[in-house]
């Protein structure tokens, strides 16, 4: 069963400042209604010396379950969405295409740009898109366990169908439990076939509506504009039965969709709120950065002065770049902030080292395997974290039999002179920027030491080329 904390505590006849404390001597940081996970429910019992049963209702109806138990005090928060699917089937066009129609501009008239997310309003509600090229952003919230999209959309291109990337997509989104909608792009091409694609997903266990099934299918073209309106007609249908609540008085709790390092700006960091308002002023922590809210900045590049709940704005005055999932807390004083950012570097290497050890220990036999491998070795930057992030796992997943990826260096920022150094000192090395690029100077250097700069703005792309190239390492067969 999914507890809160002061249930927890209520349960527990335990005042709710002790749990909480507890979680956070361990670099978690929750407040009162939190859900816990199955691991801190586990460590609180040890701590309290309770026994704990726990009942997992993995049923169909989860997310219809879910949805009642976020019915609590508090107001109505826009939904937020992420949107998902092959590529070229038409991510962007659609997401720039509803920014378009329906961003409101306030009357200065604000530049839009993009930041990662953006709010729209339809018909005086409004909805939070999560703006970022593919599910890299969503992947890497999910490894961090920052579940914020409330609205999955599918996007299969009508005329092109089921493709590998939807399949992964369909899996991803069954697997985080939000509800799906499918949005059959490219209906304007006289090619688009609905009744193939709805066939094809249905075959997968997403089925429509109109063939009995419970997944809304919205045909519609990002090219045209037609259809738009069904789509967000559609999700705020949908938002209405998760009835999505948030309390904009509690202390300030987000999630970081985008993060990089900006001249002039310093770290500077993308996040949705979740629950509470972040406001100018706000003492901060984000896993291991800190800091104080030194200015907020909307989606129309505008300065504004607090963010409520479900919103999105950049936030400056972090002390350092934190990752793309990562949650930003607002805290009492500085102090506290600190304090905080100092346990989770401990928790964070703790984790890591133990992780570490785990792994050599227990796959020492396919280690062993490995050191027969052949290893491609890349020294990988890029422009945000969330793509670092994507690429860098999509990397180590690139293997066969006979040859393997190894990531010696990488990092979010442009190409150094460091990077072309080290890449010329190994063996069998790439230098990888993903919407990075190399200086003059880089460039000259790097050419007097030989060494290889690959650029590119399309992960695809990329993991093809490695893939050819490591295909290229293999003994060749005769
Ligand atoms: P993404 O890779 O999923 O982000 O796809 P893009 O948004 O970049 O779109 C890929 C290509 O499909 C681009 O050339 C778009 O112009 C085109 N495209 C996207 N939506 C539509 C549509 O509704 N109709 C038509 N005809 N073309 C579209």
């Amino acid at each position: 069963e999914d507890i809160r904390v002061y249930e927890f505590a209520e349960k527990l006849k335990r005042p709710m400042s002790d749990i909480i404390k507890v979680l956070f001597d361990l670099g978690m940081m929750m407040t009162k209604n939190d859900f816990l996970g199955a691991d801190e429910i586990e460590i609180l019992s040890e701590e309290f010396g309770v026994e704990v049963t726990i009942i997992d209702p993995k049923d169909e109806f989860n997310y219809v379950e879910e949805a009642e138990s976020q019915e609590e005090e508090g107001e109505e928060r826009p939904p937020i969405i992420t949107i998902m699917g092959h590529v070229d089937h038409g991510k962007t066009s659609l997401l720039d295409a509803i920014r378009k129609a329906k961003v409101t501009e306030d009357e200065a008239g604000g530049i839009t740009q993009h930041i990662g997310a953006y709010t729209i309003n339809q018909h005086g509600r409004e909805i939070t898109f999560i703006d970022t090229p593919g599910h890299a952003a969503f992947s890497s919230m999910r490894q961090r366990g920052t579940d914020i999209t409330d609205i999955i959309i599918i996007v299969v291109a009508a005329d092109d169908g089921v493709k590998p990337q939807t399949e992964e997509v369909i899996k991803i989104a069954k697997d985080s439990g939000a509800p799906i909608i499918v949005a059959l792009n490219k209906m304007d091409k006289e090619t688009a076939n609905p009744d193939l694609v709805k066939g094809q997903m249905a075959e997968r266990g997403i089925s429509p509506v109109d063939w009995g099934g419970d997944i809304e299918f919205v045909p519609l073209s990002a090219k045209t504009g037609m259809g738009l309106d069904d789509l967000l007609e559609n999700i705020l249908l949908t938002a209405d039965i998760l009835e999505l609540k948030a309390s904009p008085d509690a202390n300030a709790k987000a999630a970081v969709v985008e993060s990089s390092l900006e001249k002039g700006r310093g770290p500077v960091a993308t996040v949705i709120v979740q629950n509470g308002t972040l406001k100018v002023g706000d003492n901060v922590v984000c896993g291991k950065a800190h800091g104080r809210v030194k200015a907020l900045i909307n989606e129309n590049s505008k300065q504004i002065k607090s963010v409520p709940p479900s919103h999105t704005a950049v936030v400056v005055g972090l002390n350092e770049v934190p990752a793309a999932g990562e949650i930003m807390m607002a805290m009492k004083n500085d102090k506290e902030a600190k304090e905080y950012a100092q346990k989770r570097y401990e928790y964070d290497r703790h984790k890591e080292l133990s992780k570490s050890t785990k792994s050599t220990l227990e796959d020492m036999t396919s280690m062993i395997a490995e050191g027969r491998l052949k290893s491609l070795k890349v020294v990988l930057k890029t422009d945000v974290h969330g793509s670092l992030e994507a690429i860098k796992s999509s990397l180590s997943e690139l293997r066969n039999e006979e040859v393997k990826i190894d990531i010696i260096s990488s990092g979010v920022g442009g190409i150094t002179e460091n990077d072309v150094e080290l890449v010329g000192n190994s063996e069998n090395c790439v230098l990888l920027g993903f919407n990075v690029r190399p200086t003059g100077s880089v460039k000259a250097l790097a050419k007097q030491r030989n060494v290889d700069i690959r650029t590119y703005s399309i992960i695809y792309q990329l993991l093809d080329d490695m893939t050819g190239m490591l295909t290229g390492m293999m003994a060749p067969k005769f």
